[in-house]
């Protein structure tokens, strides 16, 4: 038998995620992986190498449940919101038997995940407005352990409907868990569904310090919910899921200060994503712009394709998500600096855009 032959049948068959980095380019622009784009400086002050690090490091759980304004036992660091994404699977979901809802067009990590334990993976594509199909659901959930939402949601930029929330939560009580994963939830802080973890037991919350903490090379995110599910999920992870430099780092990102500069720079980038979104809908190429509650923007581009290879070839590096139900022509765009952002302006410009007969 060939090494090829030996692996699982579901890991021949399965399509890695295609993440930006593992995607390449050769850019100086990089807006395509929803990245902060500058980095923020930290000094490693844990020396003890020799030894093994805490499974849950007490000081990142303290600070991240005081953040979430929930108890230290109700929050689980792991490698990145990806590895919660995989601990639910794990710890949920039986192979063969049970199944993995999602909505796409979304994250693609659910359905990654899934395959790769070999887990059923259902789809409901999401209403035309990008809101969830409750009663496609209804008709799917038969079987399904555990729901993910993304709100808001990547790659659209827009929230799902807290009253819809509402509505799956209670389809979902005693059948499955809904995830609701907040990666982008520090854009609109507000629209968190923490609060809501009392009285769904079933709820969890999947956070990250990748985005708006701008330490996507960290590595570090968040679950958040009951403490039932919590322990469920201690039970799967690996003894030592963070090194002691990211422990160290993370703590210190959610120190007081760390917070209030996480602050500061959402206010930033909320600013320039007004400047690109205001830059974009006069932009002849661009033929819609929608609305964002996040760091980065979706638009309907004319000749997406080739407007996406134009920018790539001068080293300004957009995510396509044109292959996406209900995208088609759709680039995303991460909100970079704003020169970067003027970068990108520009060379969208020398694009052309629809001609009048084409228009109508
Ligand atoms: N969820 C969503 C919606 C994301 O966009 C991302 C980042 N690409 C993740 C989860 C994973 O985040 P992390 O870097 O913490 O693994």
């Amino acid at each position: 038998m060939s090494i090829e032959e030996l692996a699982r049948a579901n890991v021949r068959a399965l399509t890695p995620y295609q993440s930006a980095r593992r995607l390449g380019g050769n850019g100086d622009v990089w807006l395509n992986a929803n990245e902060y784009p500058t980095a923020v400086e930290f000094e490693l002050t844990q020396q003890t190498l020799n030894r093994y690090p805490e499974c849950q490091p007490k000081l990142v759980i303290e600070r991240y449940a005081e953040y979430a304004g929930v108890k230290p036992e109700q929050v689980l660091v792991s490698r990145g919101a990806d590895e919660g994404i995989e601990l639910l699977i794990r710890a949920f979901c039986e192979p063969g038997k049970d199944a993995v809802l999602y909505c796409p067009p979304t994250y693609g990590m659910y359905s990654v995940s899934s395959e790769a334990f070999n887990v059923e993976c259902r789809t409901v594509p999401t209403l035309e407005n990008w809101q969830l199909d409750l009663s496609g659901i209804a008709e799917q959930i038969e079987g399904v352990k555990v729901i993910y939402v993304c709100s808001p949601n990547n790659p659209t930029g827009q929230l799902i409907n807290p009253q819809d929330f509402r509505v799956l939560l209670e389809m979902a009580r005693g059948k499955a868990l809904v995830v609701a994963d907040e990666a982008y939830i520090e854009f609109c802080p507000q629209a968190t569904l923490t609060g809501w973890l009392e009285e769904y037991p079933h709820l969890v919350v999947l956070r990250t310090l990748s985005k708006a903490f701008a330490l996507a090379g960290l590595r570090c995110g968040f679950t958040i919910a009951a403490e039932e599910v919590i322990n469920l999920l201690m039970k799967v992870i690996a003894p030592y899921p963070l090194s002691t430099p990211v422990a160290d780092i993370a703590a210190q990102a959610l120190s007081p200060q760390g917070i209030n500069a996480m602050r500061e720079r959402v206010a930033e980038v909320l600013l320039i994503r007004q400047y690109l979104i205001a830059g974009l809908r006069e932009t002849a190429c661009v033929e819609q712009v929608f609305d964002s509650e996040t760091n980065y923007v979706l638009a309907r581009i004319t000749a997406s394709s080739a407007v996406f290879k134009s920018l790539w070839d001068r080293g300004i590096i957009l995510r396509d998500q044109n292959k996406q139900p209900s995208l088609s022509g759709c680039l995303r765009i991460t909100v970079g600096t704003r020169t970067e952002c003027e970068r990108a302006l520009t060379a969208l410009r020398q694009q052309p855009g629809l001609t009048a007969t084409e228009a109508v």
